[in-house]
C-alpha cells in the first residue's frame, strides 16, 4: 500500500546514505511505521502547517493564526497539526480549509472548528475563534493536557476562574487579561515557553522564578557540522563560506566523511591536506567569516578512529560518528562510543543515537554511560538538526545538560537550503531547558576552541 510504497522510497534513500540493508530491516522499518500510526517528524509537519497558516493569513476576515499544539510545542512527531485562527467570520474562514490541495477528508466540523485528514497521514484541527478570546484558545490548545490543569488549577486557586475549565473568556476570566503573558503574569508566574508547557517542573520552575532564558535562534553564532563536494556534500567550500555567512554566522565548520565510509567518498590523509590548504588559501580572502576544518570520523567496529591521532590533531573540529555496525550489542556499542569520547582529539560525538525519525530506532546505546563519560572528559554531544534525525532527542540532551556537558546543534547540513534546518535542533534545545551557556555553538570561535584544547 501507499505506506510501504513510501517507506520503500525512504529505505531507497537511507540506501543510498547508509550502504546495503537488510531486506528484514526495511521489513522492521514499515512495521515501526505502522506501529506509529499517521504520526510524522516536525520538520515535515512544519511546513505543511506553515502553508495552511499562511493561506488563512491572507484572508481579510483573518487578524491573527498561530500553530498551537504538538506543532507549537515542537514536539518531535505529530500526528494533529492544530492552528488556531482569530477572525471575525469563522465559519466563512473555516470553509476554505476542505478546498486546500493537502487535504483528504473532512472528519468533524461545528460552528467553531474544524477537524481534516491530511493526504500525508496526520489530522489537521483549525480552531477559530472571537479576536477578544484568541490568546485563550490558543492558549488551551497549547500545553499538554497536564500543562494546562495545571495553570488551570492555580487559576481556579487564586479566583481568575469563575465558570469553570471549560467556560470561556472573557465572562469567566477577570477583566484585563488580554494574552498568555498577562495570564501567567496574573497567576504569579513568569512567562512559559510553549516547548516547555509539558505539565512537568515548568509551573513550579516559573512560581520559583527559575525558569532558565531558553535558547533562541539569534544566539546562534555558527555550525560545526557541514559537508562539501569534498565528500558527499554538493556545495564547493567557499559555497558553504559564502552560505554561512549570509545567514549571518561567524565561523562554519566543514566536516567532511573519512575514507572508510567509501559510499560518501570519504576523505583519506592526502585528500584532508588538500582541502586543509584549500581552507587555508580560502581563509585569506573571506570577510567576516572564518570557515574551520573539521571532519567526521567514523567511529570504527571497536571503537578505534578512521584516521590516525596526528591527522585528527590538525584539525578545528573532530566529530566523531558511527555510520555503520549498528546491530552490535549494548556492551559493544556503548565501549566503542566511550572509547571515542576518551580519545583526546575527538572534540563532538555526532549525531550520538544513530537513530532516524519514524524510520530507525536507536542504536543498543547506554546513553546515560555516554553522557557520564563525556562529563568527565569534557566531549561535546550533538543535537542533530537534520530533519530525519533530532538525535540528540530532548530528554537525552536535558540529562546531559543535568550532567553537565555541553551540546552543540549542527545541520549536518550536505546542501545549502540544509543550512536552515538549525531552528528544528533548536526546538530540542529549547525543549531540554538548554541556554547559551549549555550551548557551544552560541559561543565566540575563540571560548569554543579555549573549550576543545581543555581536552587535548
Ligand atoms: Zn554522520
Ligand atoms: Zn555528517
Amino acid at each position: 500500500d501507499d505506506l510501504e510504497a513510501a517507506c520503500r522510497k525512504r529505505q531507497i534513500r537511507t540506501l543510498r546514505g547508509l550502504g546495503a540493508r537488510t531486506e528484514w530491516n526495511i521489513i522492521r522499518g514499515i512495521q515501526a511505521l505502522r506501529e506509529r500510526g499517521d504520526q510524522v517528524p516536525l520538520g515535515v509537519a512544519l511546513p505543511v502547517a506553515r502553508d495552511i497558516q499562511a493561506h488563512l493569513e491572507v484572508l481579510p476576515q483573518v487578524k491573527e493564526v498561530e500553530l498551537a499544539g504538538q506543532l507549537r510545542r515542537r514536539e518531535e512527531m505529530v500526528d494533529k497539526l492544530e492552528l488556531v485562527v482569530a477572525g471575525t467570520e469563522p465559519k466563512e474562514v473555516l470553509a476554505v480549509l476542505p478546498g486546500l490541495a493537502e487535504v483528504e477528508e473532512i472528519l468533524a466540523r461545528s460552528e467553531d472548528s474544524i477537524r481534516l485528514r491530511l493526504k500525508s497521514g496526520p489530522v489537521l484541527e483549525v480552531l477559530a475563534a472571537e479576536p477578544k478570546c484568541y490568546w485563550w484558545t490558543l492558549w488551551k490548545a497549547t500545553g499538554s493536557a497536564e500543562h494546562v490543569a495545571q495553570v488551570l488549577a492555580l487559576a481556579a486557586e487564586r479566583g481568575l476562574l469563575i465558570g469553570g475549565p471549560d467556560a470561556v473568556p472573557p465572562d469567566v476570566l477577570l477583566a484585563g487579561v488580554a494574552s498568555e503573558d498577562e495570564f501567567y503574569q496574573r497567576l504569579g508566574l513568569s512567562f512559559i515557553p510553549p516547548e516547555i508547557r509539558e505539565g512537568k517542573e515548568e509551573v513550579d520552575a516559573a512560581r520559583q522564578g527559575r525558569l532558565p532564558q531558553l535558547v533562541d535562534l539569534a544566539d546562534i553564532r555558527g555550525d560545526l557540522h557541514c559537508h562539501s563536494r569534498w565528500s558527499d556534500g554538493v556545495m564547493s567550500l567557499e559555497e558553504l563560506a559564502q552560505a554561512a555567512a549570509a545567514k549571518g554566522y561567524e565561523f562554519v565548520a566543514v566536516c567532511d566523511h573519512s575514507q572508510s565510509l567509501t559510499v560518501a567518498n570519504g576523505l583519506s590523509v592526502e585528500r584532508l591536506r588538500a582541502q586543509h590548504r584549500e581552507i587555508q588559501e580560502l581563509n585569506e580572502k573571506l570577510g567576516s567569516i572564518q570557515l574551520l576544518s573539521g571532519i567526521e570520523v567514523d567511529i570504527l567496529a571497536d571503537g578505534s578512529l578512521d584516521l590516525p591521532d596526528s591527522v585528527l590533531a590538525e584539525r578545528d573540529v573532530v566529530i566523531a560518528s558511527i555510520h555503520s555496525g549498528f546491530r552490535q550489542d549494548m556492551e559493544q556499542l556503548t565501549m566503542r562510543i566511550i572509547k571515542a569520547v576518551e580519545n583526546p582529539h575527538v572534540d563532538i560525538i555526532g549525531h550520538p543515537t544513530g537513530r532516524l525519525l519514524g524510520r530507525r530506532d536507536p542504536y543498543a546505546v547506554d546513553m546515560e554511560r555516554v553522557i557520564e563519560a563525556a562529563a568527565r572528559t569534557g566531549t561535546v554531544l550533538e543535537i542533530n538538526a537534520s530533519p530525519d534525525r533530532l538525535d540528540l532527542n530532548d530528554v537525552n540532551a536535558r540529562a546531559a545538560k543535568e550532567a553537565g556537558v555541553k551540546i552543540v546543534i549542527n545541520t549536518d547540513a550536505h546542501s545549502q537550503p540544509e543550512l536552515d534546518n538549525m531552528h528544528l535542533g533548536l526546538s530540542v534545545a529549547r525543549r531540554a531547558w538548554l541556554t547559551k551557556d549549555d550551548l557551544v555553538n552560541a559561543w565566540s570561535w575563540q571560548e569554543i576552541k579555549e573549550y576543545f584544547a581543555r581536552k587535548s
